[in-house]
């Protein structure tokens, strides 16, 4: 594919207005072709009104129509991984292999949520028949089911280029919740951003839905992104980013004169609890594999065990040996971007400054923008005294943290904020121990892990990729898994209503051969 560098309005390809940008190496320095516009709020308002246009049509497509185009998506983009990979390799330092394997999961996870639109659960129909002969009042005929928002604003995220970015769960879910895109393309990987926008922008011609189902901006600076969430057709934002980011986004949403839902995820360190006789029969163990986990994709991951938590005693000293080694031999690599990089410097700076001991560093630096693998220490006084320990370094770094016993951990775990993940190490000895913690756990994160790592994520029925503030704005909803698409209904009751005029779900014949709730009873009538 010939990377034309233009934004995708509907299906026209649409040069500069407000200016360009080349794409950067960050394992060179060096810009790549081509050009790629920047738009602004004139793109934006093109592109919103589009996706309004499509959207009764879209959101009315039949479940096996709308099936098929996330299907065909998926045929697509698989279409293209090599060239995807290969484009993106060089805009991100990843690896090529990496990338390909990125490509292949996202391609799974949309042929997922076409199993979701054919199953049609989703729409949650649900049919309270008329008891017209009840006492003291009969009851008139009440159906519900859930309706798409809208037209839906989803930024894409710089850290995993494909899966949280223009093909990622976010349109997976938004689309098959039948909500139009309008995707805010991130500026640090522009090039695999055109060649996956152009992979959904064909789906949506090749299988004949209205173009506006799908568009890709790109703009410089926050004016676009302002816009976006500003303009009065669009009825919900996704963001995956810095707290920062995040957070002003979700707040200029609520000022809106009609506020509509932000889901942003944003912080997590998503700690890590060695209880005492995990510690003492496999503290090195863990340490070698929680390593092996933080500096997955140069520790630029959501999920990274980011701290570690365990009491001092037996176990410790292997524990801490075995982080040290394999910290110490790891290479530097490539951050995705030059800010990026140069905020995790700041950032692992700021740990020292806060009281953080350097046990061990990993290889030095090659590269500009290489971040080197660190590990700090701190005592659980200190985490407990210093808010800032507990705060995420986005890049190569774990921070252990050395407790004086059962009851400090309880007390640290207390003093998290939201996250999206912590994890559990047990064995039977530490049972009335982790039956103490886990209340607190539940309390603080979206998901708990016992003997085991966050890391890889399995995009699922049952996964929550979600918790509460700041991991993200909303714990009552997940970005990754098939509970997704929840963040893009809602429900609507149609009550007292003739058959013919119902949604497909609900009618009396069951032409979808939905499971319902019947009078509180699922059931496939
Ligand atoms: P970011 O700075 O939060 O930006 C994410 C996206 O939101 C970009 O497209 C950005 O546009 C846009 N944006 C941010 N603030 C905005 C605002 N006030 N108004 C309008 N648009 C706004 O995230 P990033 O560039 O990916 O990385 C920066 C830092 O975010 C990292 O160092 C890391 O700390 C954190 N991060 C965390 C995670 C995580 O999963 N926890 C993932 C990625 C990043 P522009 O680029 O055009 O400004």
């Amino acid at each position: 594919m010939t990377l034309t560098g233009e934004l995708l309005i509907g299906a026209a390809r649409v040069p500069a207005t407000a200016g360009t940008m080349k794409a950067l190496n960050p394992a060179t320095g060096e810009l790549i072709e081509p050009e790629f516009a920047f738009g602004g709020p004139a793109e934006v308002d093109r592109a919103v009104r589009l996706a309004d246009e499509a959207f009764d049509s879209y959101s009315h497509t039949g479940l096996t129509e709308r099936a098929a185009f996330l299907d065909r998506i998926a045929d697509n983009l698989e279409a293209v991984k090599d060239e995807l990979a290969a484009r993106l390799a060089l805009e991100t330092g990843l690896p090529a292999a990496q990338l390909e394997g990125e490509a292949v999961r996202t391609a799974g996870v949309f042929r997922k949520f076409a199993t979701v639109v054919r199953q049609g659960r989703f729409l949650q129909a649900t049919v309270d028949p008329a008891q017209p002969d009840r006492q003291p009042a009969p009851r008139m005929d009440h159906r519900l089911q859930k309706v798409a928002l809208g037209p839906v604003v989803i930024f894409g995220a710089s850290n995993f280029p494909i899966s949280y970015s223009v093909v990622g769960g976010d349109t997976a879910s938004a689309l098959a919740a039948g909500c139009p895109v309008i995707l805010k393309a991130h500026n640090a990987h522009p090039g695999a951003s055109e060649i996956q926008g152009r992979v959904i922008q064909r789906a949506v011609a090749e299988a004949g839905l209205h173009e506006g189902v799908f568009s890709l901006v790109r703009g410089a600076g926050n004016e676009i992104g302002e816009a976006l969430v500003d303009h009065p057709l669009v009825h919900a934002v996704t963001f995956t980013g810095s707290e920062a980011g995040g957070m002003a986004l979700f707040r200029r949403a609520q000022q809106r004169p009609d506020p509509i839902p932000v889901f942003t995820e944003m912080t997590s360190v998503n700690p890590t609890f060695v209880l005492p006789a995990a510690l003492a029969a496999r503290g090195a163990e863990i340490g070698t594999g929680l390593v092996q986990r933080a500096m997955y994709n140069v520790g630029q991951a959501c999920l990274k065990p980011a701290i570690l938590l365990a009491a001092d005693g037996p176990g410790f000293q292997e524990l801490r040996d075995a982080l040290s080694a394999e910290v110490a031999k790891a290479a530097a690599r490539t951050m995705l971007t030059p800010g990026i990089h140069d905020a995790y410097v700041r950032n692992a700076q700021r740990l020292e400054n806060d009281g953080a001991t350097r046990v061990a560093a990993g290889q030095a630096p090659e590269g500009l923008w290489d971040g080197q693998s660190l590990l700090y220490e701190v005592s659980g006084e200190q985490l407990l005294a210093e808010p800032g320990l507990r705060e995420e370094v986005f890049g190569p770094a774990v921070l252990l943290v050395r407790l004086t016993g059962a009851e400090q951990l309880l007390e640290v775990a207390r003093a998290f904020r939201g996250q999206l993940s912590a994890t559990l190490h047990a064995e039977a000895d530490d049972r009335a121990h982790a039956q103490r913690l886990l209340p607190i756990l539940e309390r603080r994160t979206g998901r708990i892990v016992f003997n085991a790592f966050s890391i890889p994520q399995e995009v699922s029925y049952a996964s929550t990729h979600g918790g509460p503030f700041p991991a993200t704005s909303d714990s009552r909803f997940t970005s990754v898994g098939m509970g997704a698409i929840e963040r893009f209904i809602r429900p609507v009751t149609y009550q007292n209503f003739p058959d013919d005029l119902l949604p497909d779900a609900l009618r009396a014949a069951n032409p979808e051969n939905l499971w319902r709730v019947v009078d509180g009873e699922l059931v496939k009538d």
